[in-house]
């Protein structure tokens, strides 16, 4: 019977751990950090909690379906998904009855209710042609991919405009350009670009508006927590503060992982780290490298978490303050790498949901901008011009001098991003979709030269974010499970 080496304990480590231990494979994680979850992390000071990484949680089903029916746990369907505010001054709420926020729609931008509810249609008509190929499928297998269904799906798929941007569907979707800025977001969810991804994800509006935006009832880490006990209930070993540092390969046969500086044998290795770090560190190949930095990193995160004094009732769990020219700000992340200094800022409050997360009357404040991937920028400079255009803006839009609420601040910064999780540049969701070709660029989640090495993560495919990372463990397990048949 095989032994399993998983490196990294990130939310792909985790499920496919679980997974793997499920089918009856013995299994050790190794994770050079202290703690699981990678960038999925919490911390606490002063009486609050924060969550530092995730905070939108989509398609719970799929964490469900990997614990046990004693440690699943609770999770919220939220009736507000976000608190949008604009530079003009309006303010829409985006309800999680689609009917709802049609109507809110209508009353605020004057957008008939049919306007919102026809893109959401289509939003879902793309979701179901192309998550069954491009999300939950082994699509670098061609039997896999080359299905009669699939075939149809794709046909399909390419006569839905693939190749329009999403902000150019966003514009003929909608005369209102608060309401082209409000879909053209979603691009950010996988840390694209609006203006150069194709116009098909905007699937992710689907997921979050009709298949729902959900919470965790003691928060994002909740989900870590409850994987670490499933994995360990079912055996699996973790070791922690132990970088892998290289991939044993003899006499072109995968044998092993070296950790401590000695050879450890395993018929099978899945990675859950950072694909550029995989080929620049564990196994050096530089062709390789150079395809990957062919595809522009997705944008990074700048993040102070703030515990505030009062509480700010306006507020919701989810707030976007957006910019007044996005196309600029865009423009920034991914053209000058630097941020624009009027950028959209998203504030995230735990304690809305989670009273326990921040002392009586006070509130955590995830405060969030998107950053470029890190190539050297003066970040100490950076992050204090950018504290300052936020406060700016969040005073301004919400009549407040935030200044004097502020108990203490923490920072996250794409530096840190990369020292702490191994991410490429900082990047938050590995290689962007920025071009129709990013999917098909993506790398595949196993080695066709070297079998019994597997590659799960945000940095491979089918991507980043929670449910694609876990898809991606899906699929390995499922390409493990077939081998053990033959
Ligand atoms: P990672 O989390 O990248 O973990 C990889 C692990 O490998 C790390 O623990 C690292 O320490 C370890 N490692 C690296 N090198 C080695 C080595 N040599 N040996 C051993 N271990 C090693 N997604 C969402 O769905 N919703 C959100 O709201 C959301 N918001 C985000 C906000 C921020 C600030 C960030 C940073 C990300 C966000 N994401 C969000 C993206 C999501 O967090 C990631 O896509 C996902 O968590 C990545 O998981 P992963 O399996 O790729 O592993």
């Amino acid at each position: 019977r095989s032994k399993v080496a998983v490196i990294g304990a990130g939310i792909g480590g985790l499920a496919t751990a679980i997974r793997l231990a499920r089918l009856g494979i013995p299994v050790e994680v190794f994770e050079q950090a202290a703690y699981p979850g990678g960038k999925i992390r919490e911390f606490r000071q002063a009486g609050f909690r924060f969550d530092k990484g995730p905070s939108l949680f989509t398609l719970p089903d799929l964490v469900d379906e990997l614990l046990d029916d004693d440690l699943k746990f609770d999770y919220r369907k939220l009736e507000v998904i976000t608190q949008y505010f604009f530079e003009d001054g309006t303010q829409l709420t985006a309800f999680a009855d689609v009917d709802r926020f049609a109507e809110e729609v209508e009353q605020k931008t004057g957008i008939p209710v049919s306007g919102v509810l026809d893109y959401l249609k289509q939003a879902e008509r793309i979701y179901q042609l192309t998550a069954p190929v491009f999300i939950f499928n082994a699509f670098h297998r061609l039997q896999k991919l080359l299905t009669w269904d699939n075939l149809k799906r794709l046909l399909q798929f390419f006569r839905l405009k693939a190749f329009s941007t999403l902000h150019q569907i966003n514009v003929k979707a909608f005369p209102d350009s608060r309401l082209v800025q409000l879909f053209d977001r979603y691009a950010t969810y996988n840390g694209s670009n609006p203006y150069r991804t194709p116009g098909t994800l905007s699937v992710i509006s689907h997921l979050e508006h009709q298949l729902g935006a959900y919470f965790p009832k003691q928060g994002m880490y909740q989900i870590v927590d409850s994987l670490m006990e499933q994995a360990m209930r079912l055996g699996v070993q973790f070791h922690f503060s132990t970088p892998v540092s290289q991939l044993v390969v003899r006499s072109g046969q995968l044998t092993g992982i070296r950790v401590n500086g000695l050879e450890r044998n395993f018929g099978l290795v899945v990675s859950d780290i950072d694909i550029h770090q995989f080929y620049s560190k564990l196994l050096p190949d530089k062709r390789r490298l150079e395809k990957i930095k062919r595809t522009e990193p997705s944008s990074s995160a700048l993040i102070f978490y703030w515990g505030m004094k009062k509480r700010f009732p306006k507020l919701d769990l989810h707030n976007i303050f957006f910019s007044k020219n996005y196309k600029d700000e865009f423009a920034c992340l991914f053209e000058t790498k630097t941020i624009s200094n009027d950028p959209t800022v998203y504030v995230f409050i735990s304690s809305k949901e989670v009273k326990t997360d921040a002392p009586s009357g006070m509130e955590n404040w995830f405060v969030m901008v998107n950053a470029p991937a890190n190539v050297g920028q003066d970040w100490t400079s950076l992050k204090t011009e950018v504290r300052q255009s936020i406060l700016t803006k969040l005073n301004r839009l919400l009549d407040e001098q935030l200044e004097a609420h502020i108990l203490f601040e923490e920072v996250l910064d794409p530096v840190k991003i990369e020292d702490q999780t191994g991410s490429f540049q900082g990047a938050m969701y590995g290689p962007s979709s920025n071009s129709p070709f990013a999917a098909f660029n993506r790398h595949a989640n196993f080695r066709r030269d070297l079998p019994g090495l597997y590659f799960v993560g945000g940095s491979v495919h089918p991507g980043g974010g929670i449910p694609l990372c876990l898809s991606s463990a899906k699929i390995v397990a499922e390409m493990v499970e077939e081998k053990m048949k033959r």
